[in-house]
């Protein structure tokens, strides 16, 4: 089966939505001009959520010599988790909470910004030399999204095991295995690696939403070839996904129930209407401490907010 031809016509509900997409995402200097390089794939200008991921920057590997590695000064967030995950290297994450916490590869940094909260990040003095990863973003639901700002470390995640295929189950549940990451919306994020020529079939669920990310190596995937770079959005209705890796591979497989709420998203705020944005953005310009708090420790200056555009901004849906 091809998941490029043409659906035929299936009557009823059993018809499910295989056409994929490869979304191919933008480089971003991340913390300026000078800053370190990301591709962005999500949300990108069509698709602009998978589940209740709404945010996906890939990064390296970069070779740190002679570098500063990352450096993302103090800025705020609301209405969203934080999800960091690395392949190599260090970062250290910093809050207003009091949270100074350095993540290695196989580790969860997992920050819930709910009503608000500020963090840095930024590579530690003592690093190795390569610096490969991913930084997420989860939307929170309406009824969680003013909840308690917090941060939690989670070193041990569990994983499973299939001849050639290991998966760490880094939030939400794949295959029986449960991430003990706090989620707010039935998600799942996954590393995946291949061994050399592996042939897999991964359990899915058709009631999710699912896109695949290349980090390292070569697969084919739903009979798409993919590399490290685009992001390949899957669709819902598939009860299996087939991979076929070339060389050593690793991916990342994000899925989740299609958020049906519509949002703003600006800067680092998800709100749900302008006025949340306006509310937000003036809190952190203003330098008031009560909503996003102080980040003790990080040497240089917070980020300030860029202005408001001068239209209002629209809340926006899954799919534009
Ligand atoms: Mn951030």
């Amino acid at each position: 089966m091809s998941s490029l031809e043409a659906d035929p016509e299936v009557p009823g509900p059993a018809r499910s939505s295989h056409e994929v997409e490869l979304l191919e995402g933008a480089s971003v200097a991340l913390g300026g001009p000078r800053g370190m390089d990301v591709v962005r794939t999500l949300p990108s200008r069509h698709r602009r959520m998978v589940g209740a991921w709404c945010f996906l920057d890939a990064y390296g590997p970069h070779d740190l010599t002679g570098s500063a590695g990352m450096r993302v000064g103090p800025h705020p967030h609301i209405g969203l988790q934080t999800v960091s995950w690395l392949v190599s290297g260090e970062i250290l994450h910093r809050d207003s909470l009091g949270h100074r916490q350095e993540i290695r590869p196989g580790q969860l940094n997992l920050m819930t910004a709910g009503r608000g909260i500020s963090h840095s990040e930024e590579t530690p003095p003592v690093r190795s030399s390569v610096l490969q990863g991913v930084q997420l973003w989860v939307a929170l639901p309406d009824n969680d999204r003013d909840t308690a700002p917090s941060f939690d470390h989670h070193p041990d995640l569990p994983t499973l095991t299939d001849g050639g295929l290991t998966a760490t189950v880094v939030m939400g549940e794949l295959a029986g295995a449960t991430s003990p990451a706090r989620c707010y919306s039935p998600l799942v994020g996954a590393e995946i690696t291949l061994t050399a020529g592996t042939e897999a079939q991964l359990p899915l669920r058709p009631d999710f939403e699912y896109a695949i990310l290349t980090l390292d190596g070569a697969v084919t995937a739903a009979d798409t070839p993919l590399k490290p770079g685009p992001l390949l959005y899957l669709g819902s209705g598939r009860s299996t996904l087939s991979l076929s890796a070339g060389p050593q591979t690793r991916l990342m497989l994000l899925g989740g129930e299609p958020f049906t709420e519509k949002l703003v998203m600006w800067w680092n705020f998800i709100g749900r209407d302008h006025d949340d944005i306006v509310n937000a953005r003036q809190a952190w310009e203003s330098g008031e401490d009560r909503r996003f708090g102080t980040v003790h420790g990080y040497d240089g200056p917070p980020i300030p907010a860029p202005p408001m555009p001068v239209t209002r901004l629209v809340p926006r849906g899954r799919v534009r």
